[in-house]
C-alpha cells in the first residue's frame, strides 16, 4: 500500500462515527473519560456530564479539542431524573439526534450488609441504577424514531459474582445486567443495540479507594496478574457500537477474573 493509500485508510478507520452524536455519562474521569476521548476520536460529536469535577470535565473537553475532536460537558447530577432529562434535551437541540448512549457514571459506598446505612444503600442505588432508567427513558424515543441506538451500560463483575461489602452496588450493577437485557429484547427490531460491559479491577481512582493489601491479594487472584487500563474497556464498547448483530450481551473484560 503507498503511503497516500495507507493515510486515506487509517483516516476512514479513525473516523467511523462521523457524524454520531454520543452522550457519555460521567465522562469527567477514569473510564468514562477514555471512553469519551476514543469516542472523539473516532469522529463522534461526544456530550458528556460530570457531577462535581468541572476542572476535569474542562480538561477532558480541551484535550479533545486540542485532538482535533468535539466534545461538549454539562453539569448534571444523574440520580435527578429533572436533570438527566435536562442533558438529553440539551444534547437534541444542539445536534437533532443521539446515536450512541453510553451510562457510565457510577459511585461506591462500601459496607458490610448489617452496617449500611439506608443512605448508603440509596446513593449507590440512584446514582448506579436509578441514572440508568433516568437517561435511557429520555432517549428511546429519538431511537426509536431514528431506526438506530447503541446503548452501552457499564455494569461490573460485582454484578455477576458479588463483592463482600458492597451488597448496594452489587445490586445497582446487577440489575444493569437484567436492564440491558430486557431492553435490547423490546428494541431489536428496532435497529438498536442494548449491551452491557462488565469491568473486572480497573486502574482509576475508584480502585484506588481500596486498601493496598487488599488489592494485592486482589491482584494475585487475576489470572492475568494486573488491574485492566480504562483503554481497554472503552475498546469492547467501540465493539460494541460499531457491531450490528450483537445485542443483550454483556462483555467481561476482567482479565479472567470471571468466565
Ligand atoms: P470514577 O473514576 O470514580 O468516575 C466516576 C464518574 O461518574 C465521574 O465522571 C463522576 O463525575 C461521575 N459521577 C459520579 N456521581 C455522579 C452523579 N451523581 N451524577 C452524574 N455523574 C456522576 O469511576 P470509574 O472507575 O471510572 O468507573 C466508571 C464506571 O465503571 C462506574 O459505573 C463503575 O461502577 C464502573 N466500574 C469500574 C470499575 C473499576 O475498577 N474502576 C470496575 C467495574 C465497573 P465527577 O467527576 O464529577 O464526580
Amino acid at each position: 500500500m503507498t503511503t497516500a493509500v495507507k493515510q486515506v485508510a487509517e483516516t476512514s478507520e479513525q473516523l467511523n462515527l462521523r457524524g454520531k452524536i454520543a452522550i457519555v455519562t460521567g465522562g469527567s474521569r477514569g473510564i468514562g473519560s477514555t471512553i469519551a476521548k476514543e469516542l472523539a476520536k473516532q469522529g463522534a460529536e461526544v456530550v458528556f456530564n460530570y457531577n462535581a469535577s468541572k476542572e476535569a470535565a474542562e480538561a477532558v473537553v480541551e484535550e479533545i479539542r486540542r485532538a482535533g475532536g468535539s466534545a461538549t460537558a454539562y453539569q448534571a447530577n444523574l440520580a435527578c431524573i429533572e436533570e438527566a432529562h435536562q442533558l438529553i434535551e440539551k444534547t437534541k437541540e444542539q445536534f437533532g439526534r443521539i446515536d450512541i448512549l453510553v451510562n457510565n457514571a457510577g459511585i461506591t459506598r462500601d459496607r458490610t450488609f448489617r452496617k449500611m446505612s439506608p443512605q448508603e444503600w440509596n446513593e449507590v442505588i440512584n446514582v448506579n441504577l436509578n441514572s440508568v432508567y433516568h437517561t435511557t427513558s429520555a432517549v428511546i424515543h429519538t431511537m426509536l424514531e431514528q431506526k438506530y441506538g447503541r446503548i452501552i451500560n457499564i455494569s461490573s463483575i460485582i454484578g455477576q459474582a458479588g463483592g463482600f461489602g458492597q451488597t448496594n452496588y452489587s445490586a445497582a450493577k446487577a440489575g444493569m445486567i437484567g436492564f440491558t437485557k430486557s431492553l435490547a429484547l423490546e428494541t431489536a427490531k428496532s435497529g438498536i443495540t442494548v449491551n452491557a460491559v462488565c469491568p473486572g479491577y480497573i486502574e482509576t481512582e475508584m480502585t484506588q479507594e481500596i486498601p493496598e493489601k487488599i488489592m494485592e491479594q486482589l491482584v494475585e487472584k487475576i489470572p492475568m496478574q494486573r488491574l485492566g487500563t480504562t483503554n481497554e474497556v472503552a475498546e469492547a464498547v467501540l465493539f460494541l457500537i460499531n457491531s450490528n448483530y450483537i445485542t443483550g450481551q454483556c462483555i467481561n473484560v476482567n482479565g479472567g477474573l470471571y468466565m
